[in-house]
């Protein structure tokens, strides 16, 4: 298509998770920098919050016809929420944004600018984050230096979902059928031209982050297990050296006992059973996660249940 064109219609897609505080406060931003475009529309996804997200955003579509609703029926957790809002989204380009204002909505036009440049995928990629606690900043750097060096895939890091994808990328990632998802890995890995826009990562607007340990290492699990089989062929080399150093256990018992100096011998034993009961362990669990994710993904179930739809033409198609 010509991106020269000026009445190019832009989807935003928002994913909230209980954000009562923020969701007028996003509205407002949001609108405020959409107003310059010709064509443009707002899909809200309310990840099945039980506060006061919905009636909000239901008020909020009642008085504005740019904005669109979907609404979970529980909640299917942030990547199959954007799953969704992209699955849903009728735009020529589609950007990606959180609620809680962490990603500055004033980056929308320039993510377009470049992409009428030429660019199939803009993604911004932080180069400073504004109120996180060190625990985050410092697990966040590991992890993406981490998974780089697992994956053989380019993930750009630092970056986050925060991204604007042309209608192309967009269709291309529909096809992706996986349950695990890591939408910014999957992003990279569909190829097109991307280009980074580095931006100041500010602080919540308001509220707390919906995604606490657990569901960041839960995440952190679906990067490295979706993209990279290397600690399959971690545990192997594990287990390797294991057998390796087994050997050298087996022989120093051999010749202790041909010189007539074996002892009881419950110390090296002991030391043999928990050194390579460990080893197993890790490598059955490792075997785990993946045969888990193939049950998984063999289920075949749909990535979310999609419960109402607020604004959406009525013969409007359900993917
Ligand atoms: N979110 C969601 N479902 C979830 C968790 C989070 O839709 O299960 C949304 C949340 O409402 C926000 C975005 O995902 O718009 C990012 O979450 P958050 O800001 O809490 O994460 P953080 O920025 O702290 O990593
Ligand atoms: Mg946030």
């Amino acid at each position: 298509m010509d991106r020269k064109k000026q009445d190019i219609c832009i989807s935003v897609v928002i994913p909230m998770y209980y954000e009562q505080e923020v969701a007028q406060e996003c509205h407002r931003r949001l609108t405020a920098v959409m107003q310059q475009f010709a064509s443009y529309e707002l899909l809200y996804v309310n990840d099945g919050s039980l506060d006061d997200t919905l009636p909000i955003l239901r008020d909020i579509a009642a008085g504005d016809a740019h904005v669109k609703v979907l609404s979970f029926s529980r909640n299917f957790g942030h990547q199959a929420a954007v799953s969704a809002g992209l699955a849903y989204a009728g735009g020529d380009v589609v950007v990606i944004i959180d609620a809680d204002l962490q990603d500055p909505p004033e980056l929308i036009p320039d993510m377009v600018r470049m992409w009428r440049e030429g660019n199939d995928v803009v993604y911004a990629q932080r180069q400073k984050r504004q109120g996180e606690t060190f625990f985050k900043l410092f697990t966040a750097k590991m992890f993406y230096r981490f998974l780089r060096s697992m994956t053989d895939i380019d993930i750009p890091p630092d970056t986050g979902d925060f991204r604007l994808m042309d209608r192309a990328v967009v269709n291309a990632f529909l096809q992706l059928p996986e349950r695990n998802r890591f939408i910014r890995g999957m992003v990279p890995w569909l190829g097109f031209t991307a280009a980074p826009l580095p931006y100041r990562r500010d602080e919540r607007f308001a509220g707390i982050t919906k995604y606490p340990l657990k569901k960041m290492l839960k995440f952190a699990t679906d990067g490295i297990i979706s993209f990279s089989i290397k600690p399959l062929q971690l545990s192997l080399s594990l287990g390797v050296a294991a057998v390796v150093m087994a050997l050298g256990f087996i022989l120093y018992a051999l010749i202790s006992w041909m010189l007539g100096k074996a002892v009881p011998g419950w110390t090296p034993i002991m030391m043999a059973v928990a050194f390579f009961g460990g080893v197993q362990l890790i490598s059955i669990g490792v075997l785990g996660m993946y045969v888990g994710r193939i049950y998984e993904e063999s289920r075949a179930r749909p990535l979310y249940i999609v419960k109402e739809t607020i604004n959406f033409p009525a013969d409007a198609p359900s993917p």
